[in-house]
């Protein structure tokens, strides 16, 4: 008999189990994957630490969430400059003076602001019905052009125009030369990659990999006292109001014989002609990880539909249709209060990964309150 059957070795699980453990509970963690980790699974390849579910870098403000992660790696200061390729010309990322100067030769933030200004002079500005409307209304239609709107078709698997405005709710323009992707204070990568990090967090806990819930459960049905499930909302009721959707990955992992590839981690192909969205040259995110100096391993990650059967699910869709179908399965989860469903599937949220340490953290603190009582 366990406090916690912990369904799932992500970063939700593993926060989990291991505040539980901190307290004395006893914990089983299983995960259907023959690995750690889940979508941040690491591994080490010439070397080199690749990340095998795409690229992950790990950015947060929230102080407590940074000191939690740092008890279990050392992180290599890591920035994300990533790169844009249209059509042979390369553009940094997010949109700033150094994106503004190579569209336009711009060199000031006033020169930039006014060349924007010329480019929204002409475009509507009524309520956008569409995502290409939208684009175009915050960045005009040149910008759209080459930065947005192949990148996003690709994405959605959709074309622009027939995509809902909310998934770009924001599109900011920075007016400095400034090409780190995120604002967070504390930013980087763990030297030996994410899997030892989970590894760290779940010494001393039980672990069972190729473990799939549905089927173990019906074997061992009272194993636990609670259970943490992280899988999909949908599947553990059996999908009876429908399924959710999601876009996936197909990630294809090649080695080339030289030190250097493309010159960047991250660089994304925004062009409709070219059937990739991103690829990843992982030994860019850890300079002193790699020993081989003569291969180096480069990620294309090509979106796809999701399907259960063939694929894993990465993006919740979170349009109308699917948030009314989530809610008819949240309303069932009241009638499970010795469970707790959390992270990315478990709660159908798309969740950067402080994000999901911290409402672990809080699944915690809250299991807590209630022991007490
Ligand atoms: C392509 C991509 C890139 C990303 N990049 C970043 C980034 O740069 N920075 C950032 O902060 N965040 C990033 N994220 C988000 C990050 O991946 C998530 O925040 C995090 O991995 C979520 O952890 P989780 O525990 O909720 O889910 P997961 O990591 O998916 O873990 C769930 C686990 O449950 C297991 N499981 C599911 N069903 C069952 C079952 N029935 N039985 C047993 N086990 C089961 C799965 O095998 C899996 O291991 C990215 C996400 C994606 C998709």
């Amino acid at each position: 008999m366990y406090d916690y059957l912990i369904v799932g070795s992500g970063l939700f699980g593993a926060t989990f189990a291991y505040l539980a453990n901190q307290h004395g509970k006893r914990c089983l963690v299983i995960d259907k994957r023959n690995k750690l980790g889940g979508n941040i699974f690491t591994k080490f390849l010439h070397g080199i630490c690749v990340h095998q579910y795409g690229a992950h870098i790990f950015h947060t403000s929230d102080v407590e969430v940074w000191n939690f992660v740092n008890k279990f790696a050392k992180f290599d200061n890591f920035i994300n400059s990533p790169l844009a390729i249209y059509e042979g010309q390369v553009f940094n990322l997010p949109f700033n003076l150094n994106t503004f100067n190579r569209l336009w030769g711009t060199v000031t933030p006033q020169q930039a602001k006014e060349k924007i200004a010329q480019q929204l002079a002409s475009v509507s500005q009524e309520n956008p019905v569409n995502l290409e409307q939208q684009a175009i209304k915050l960045v005009g239609e040149e910008i759209y052009e080459k930065l947005i709107k192949g990148y996003t078709q690709k994405q959605w698997g959709r074309p622009c125009d027939k995509l809902p405005s909310f998934i770009i709710k924001r599109l900011p323009l920075r007016w400095t030369y400034d090409n780190n992707y995120f604002s967070d204070t504390y930013q980087g990568i763990p030297s030996n990659g994410y899997t030892q990090m989970i590894e760290n967090m779940l010494k001393g806990i039980e672990v069972r990999l190729n473990v799939d819930y549905f089927d173990f459960i019906k074997l061992n049905k009272n194993i636990s006292k609670k259970t943490v499930y992280t899988g999909m909302i949908d599947q553990f009721f059996d999908y009876r109001f429908g399924e959710l959707e999601y876009r996936s990955l197909r990630f294809d992992e090649q080695t080339f014989d030289t030190d250097n590839y493309q010159g960047n981690a991250v660089v994304n192909y925004t062009s409709i002609d070219v059937p990739y969205t991103r690829t990843i040259e992982h030994r860019h995110f850890s300079k002193e990880s790699c020993s081989d100096k003569k291969k180096t391993i480069v990620t294309f990650e090509y979106p796809q539909n999701f399907n259960r059967l063939h694929n894993d699910p990465y993006y919740p869709i979170c349009d109308d249709a699917n948030n009314g179908l989530l809610a008819k399965y949240q309303a069932l989860q009241k009638a499970h209060p010795n469970i707790i469903f959390g992270g990315r599937l478990g709660e159908y949220k798309y969740y950067d990964m402080d994000k999901v340490i911290k409402q672990s953290i809080l699944a915690w603190n809250q299991e807590k309150m209630l022991l007490q009582d």
